[in-house]
Order: structure tokens, then sequence, then C-alpha cells
């Protein structure tokens, strides 16, 4: 008899973005003639910079001809984009990464949901609280947790971001094998300095164990003297492997390119404590389960690093930087307590209230698409995520309905 995987039943039924969805389509359905503005979901809004488009319209011509055909690439991606990455945004910053220590593969959250298939199964994770759902579900799936009880999993460990940290959790009390950290993080928007990340590096070298350092969103930092890479702390490159993308960054979500670095240096151990190479087990792991991204992707992903690709996401990311700035100062206004929005496009708000009953009220009187923070952990209870990706036009007209909901 065929038998599912239980570990899928723990599981918590309604994925937060689903139920958003079917709230939005009830109202709609409800209210055909209300124009509703989406600031929900982390989809960016904008078409991709020339540079890219130029670059893969002439990769996929190089496809029509045999001269210049590609079939199937080297797994890990194609040496133009590993090394123009390692230049670009390691090597620019002080930080020395070999191309070869770079898996180019088609999204940071397959990479951050598979990564935990290298890790041992009684592996002790922490995560952080709120979090990206992925981190957890993944190993909820692995059947790393035990069942679901009062709003977390039993046997992870969470770890609590809220204000009284400046949403940057503290080190934990106890000894943990693998930790997921995001900075700049969604869905709180905080970020984490060079010390504080140092703090983390020495805990992970301390304890033998192993940071899984999610910089999606590095694309967004203003301020030089935050990290875009946990990599910018000396030691961190035999703790740490980190996740990168081209989604936030160059607007690739429906294009699809991402990278993970595992530093040939990044040690784990077996049951003995003999240390173990992660690099040679991710190389394994993701030469056999994955064909690498099209060439005409990594090709327009390459384009991102030329002067004039540089330019243009760095416009692209001003203007969504420049959402968030409003946004920010219309929640201040009306008086709210709130992180991000800086070095980030997420506001986290604290609403002094049920997070999915004021998510209701922006959607149902102002027809504004949020997030509600309970979405992402029991921490996220009385929070709602705003989102800076879309037109300053909506944003701004968005913001207005809301401080007409809100004002006080
Ligand atoms: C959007 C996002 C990613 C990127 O995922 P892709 O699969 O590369 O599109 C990764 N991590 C976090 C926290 C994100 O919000």
């Amino acid at each position: 008899m065929i038998r599912v995987n239980p570990h899928y039943s723990k599981l918590q039924a309604s994925y937060l973005f689903s139920e958003i969805a079917r709230k939005v389509s009830e109202f709609q359905a409800g209210n055909p003639d209300k124009d509703i503005i989406k600031l929900g979901i982390g989809d960016v809004t904008h078409g991709l910079p020339p540079a890219c488009i130029e670059a893969m319209h002439k990769a996929v011509d190089e496809m029509a001809v045999d001269a210049t055909f590609r079939g199937y690439g080297p797994e890990q991606g194609y040496d133009f984009l590993r090394e123009a990455i390692a230049l670009n945004d390691f090597a620019s910053r002080g930080v020395t990464i070999q191309p070869d220590e770079i898996f180019i593969s088609d999204g940071a959250k397959c990479d951050s949901g598979n990564i935990q298939e290298i890790l041992a199964q009684d592996a002790r994770i922490a995560v952080p609280d709120p979090v990206y759902p992925v981190y957890v579900d993944t190993n909820v799936m692995a059947g790393r947790t035990g069942k679901w009880k009062d709003g977390r999993y039993q046997g992870l460990v969470y770890l609590e971001s809220t204000a009284n940290n400046h949403y940057v959790p503290a080190l934990p009390s106890e000894a943990v094998d693998a930790i997921y950290l995001c900075f700049p993080n969604n869905p709180t928007g905080a970020t984490v300095t060079h010390d504080e990340l140092k703090a983390w590096v020495e805990y992970a070298r301390e304890h033998k164990s192993l940071i899984l350092f999610d910089a999606a969103y590095e694309a967004f930092i203003r301020d030089e003297s935050l990290p875009h890479s946990i990599y910018e702390v000396d030691g961190a490159d035999e703790v740490a492997i980190e996740f990168r993308s081209f989604s936030k960054t160059a607007g690739f979500t429906g294009t699809r390119c991402a990278y993970t670095i595992v530093p040939k240096a990044c040690r784990a151990y077996d049951a003995a404590g003999t240390v173990q190479d992660l690099h040679f087990l991710w190389n394994r792991r993701h030469t056999t389960k994955f064909n690498g991204v099209s060439y005409p992707v990594q090709r327009a992903a390459e384009a991102v690093f030329s002067p004039q690709g540089q330019e243009q996401i760095k416009a692209l990311n001003d203007g969504y930087l420049h959402n968030a700035a409003h946004i920010r100062q219309q929640i201040s206004t009306l008086g709210y307590d709130f992180v991000g929005g800086q070095n980030s496009p997420y506001i986290w708000i604290n609403t002094g209230e049920d997070s999915w009953a004021f998510f209701d009220r922006l959607l149902n009187e102002a027809a504004v698409v949020t997030t509600p923070g309970a979405g992402f952990g029991a921490c996220g209870e009385g929070y709602i995520r705003i989102s800076a990706f879309n037109d300053f036009a909506k944003v701004e007209e968005a913001m207005q309905r809301i401080a007409a909901v809100l004002g006080r």
C-alpha cells in the first residue's frame, strides 16, 4: 500500500497568499466597480531593465542557429555569469568568492527550500519569527518538526524579532545546528548591522552551526554601512551559505534566475564529528536534480552587471524606495509604530489590533490589499506588511485612502 509523506499533514491548510487572494476576489465580486490597489504580495511591477531585454533577444537569436545554439549547459551555470557575479557582487565589496562557489538556479525560493536536504534529519533548526514561510514549511515536509501547536511547530526554535530587539533576533539560549536569517528582512523590512551579523557568525563558529543567509533584498540597501553579504564578516565563509536572487534586484520574478553561494571552506560534520564538505554535497545535489537555467535568461542576468544594467536597476529600485519613503511618511503621520521602508521595499506596521481584522478593514473600506502579519508567525500578530512594489501614483492613492479610513 502506497502511503503519502505523513509530515505533509502537519502543514497548516491555508497558505497565507491564497487566503488573501480568496478575500480579494470575494471583495471584488461584491464591489465590481472598486479599483483595488495591491500592496500585498511581494512582487515587482515594472518591466525588465532594457539592458536585460537586449541581451535576452540576442541570446534567443543565437539559439536559432546551429553554430551558436546551446543545449544543456553546466548545471551550476555558465562561467560568464558566475564570473560576473564573483566580480561585481563580491570582489567589488572586498569579498573573495570564487566563481565555482556560485550555483546558478531558477530561484532563491527553491534553493532556500532545498538546502535542508543536505542537512541531517535530526538537525535542530532555528527560524526567525516572523519569517518567510518557505524555511519553515520545507523543514516540516522533511519531518524535522513535531505537530502544529498554539501557532507554532514543535521542535523548531523560534527566534523572536520584535520591537524590543529592533527586529534582529537575539542569539538562542540553547545550541542550534542551522539558523535561517534574512536581511534586509521579509516581512519586517528590518536591516542588520555588521556588528550584529558578526555576533551571529561568532555564535555559529562556536557552536559548529550553519547560517542560511537570505540576501534577496540586498539591492535595496542604500546605507553604505550595512552589509550586503554575510561574507563581509570575517570567518563567515566557514559557517554560512548565502542565497541571492535577480527577482527583486532586477525584476526577474517572472524570468527566474538566482544563485546560492556555498564556499569551499563551509563546514558541516558527520555523526563522528569529522568535517564534511558542504560545497561538495550541494554540488552533488544540484547536479543530480537540476539541469540549469536557460541560456537566454543567464545572458539577461549577466547584463544586470553591465554599466547600463547597473544604472537601470539602481533607477528601478530607487523608484520602489521612493514609494517606500512615501508609505513611511504617511504611516508616521497617522501615528503608528513601524519599521522598514529604508534599505528595504517592505514596511512593517504595528496596528495595535488583530492583524486579519486590520487587513479586512483596509480591504473593505479602502480597497487596498496589504498582508496580515499573523501569516508570517506568532510575532506577526498585530502587524501588517505594506509592500512598496507598485507605481508611485498607485501608492499615493492607496495611502490617501488608508489615511481617510484610519485618520485620527
Ligand atoms: C522574493 C524572495 C526570494 C526570491 O525568490 P525567487 O525564488 O528567487 O523569486 C527569496 N527570499 C525571500 C525572503 C523573498 O522574499
